[in-house]
């Protein structure tokens, strides 16, 4: 089986979709925590499984000899990941999987976002099972999801300075687990994804415009001033701080990918950051 975890989140939403039109619904394992979310999966023939990544003992039995599992990264901030994402890996290993792919992060990223995602690739590579690390770049959607904000102040804040990112939309890296859980040769390989296109936040704001018909100002900041406007927006300061990194990453460059990997396991351009935020704008 091909078996997916996190797949009633975004990108197991995406994965899933993806699997269906290659391979027959029984052949698919959508790895849940919550029964009643993955009801529309459980409709279209695709298996279940319940399983939490804080339970090891849920994970009995999820898995079988010759499975390729899709690990997505859990998403609860505060949470331990590198242990959430063990149980995960080492119940693969338990039943002999042939492939584990995980829902990595840029090798290039120093913001803390990252540490979890370095301690879970060790852990992989250490267990010596067949891995494929998906380092998967920023989503669009991160940005054109949360424009509240910004068409509230007609300002994109940001604290990047005139850094870029090469970011893509989620069903683009859907794309590329999809093709690496359904195609062949891909054990023991690293790749780097990221869109075609690298922005700088100048850009966005010029793009929000021109969508908008409204003049949306850019509003450089600093970093800890922009952790104290998240703070201050009502996010939590553990949250606000690794937002805020995130961006000095950006103005590091960090989250420019140059690999190609993304357009060559997808056969086709990712998707323009101006084509999301126009799905964004008409939803
Ligand atoms: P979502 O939050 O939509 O999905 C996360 C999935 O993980 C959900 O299905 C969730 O289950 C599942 N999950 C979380 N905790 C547990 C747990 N303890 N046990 C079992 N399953 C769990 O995020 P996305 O799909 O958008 O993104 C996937 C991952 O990518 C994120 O979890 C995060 O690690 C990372 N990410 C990357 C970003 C980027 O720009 N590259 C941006 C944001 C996140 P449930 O459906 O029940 O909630």
């Amino acid at each position: 089986s091909i078996v997916v975890t996190g797949a009633t989140g975004h990108l197991g939403t995406h994965v899933i979709e993806g699997l269906l039109e290659k391979v027959p619904a029984e052949q698919i394992t959508a790895v849940v925590r919550d029964e009643a979310k993955a009801a529309p999966l459980a409709a279209r023939g695709v298996q279940l499984a319940v399983a939490d990544y804080d339970t090891p003992e849920s994970f009995d039995g999820v898995f079988s000899a010759g499975d390729k599992v899709l690990l997505i990264s859990g998403s609860e901030i505060g949470k331990d990941r590198v242990a959430q994402h063990k149980v995960v890996i080492e119940a693969a290993k338990a039943a002999g999987v042939a492939l584990l792919a995980y829902t990595s992060a840029p090798g290039a990223l120093t913001a803390a976002l990252a540490d979890d995602h370095r301690g879970t690739e060790q852990a992989l590579l250490a267990s010596g099972l067949p891995y494929v690390l998906l380092r998967n770049g920023w989503y669009n959607e991160v940005f054109a999801e949360n424009l509240g904000p910004v068409l509230a102040h007609d300002a994109v804040t940001h604290a990047a300075g005139e850094g870029r990112v090469s970011s893509a939309a989620r069903a683009d890296y859907a794309a590329a687990a999809v093709a690496v859980l359904t195609g062949e040769g891909h054990e023991n390989t690293t790749y780097e994804l990221g869109g075609d296109v690298a922005w700088s936040y100048a850009e966005y704001a010029a793009e929000l415009s021109r969508q908008t018909g409204r003049t949306i100002a850019v509003n450089p900041v600093s970093v800890d001033a922009y952790a104290d406007i998240l703070t201050g927006a009502g996010l939590p300061e553990p949250l606000a701080r690794i937002l805020a990194g995130v961006d000095a990453s950006i103005e590091k460059g960090e989250l420019v990918v140059t690999s190609g990997d993304l357009t060559r396991l997808i056969g086709r351009q990712s998707t323009p950051i101006a084509e999301s935020i126009a799905a964004a704008l008409t939803s």
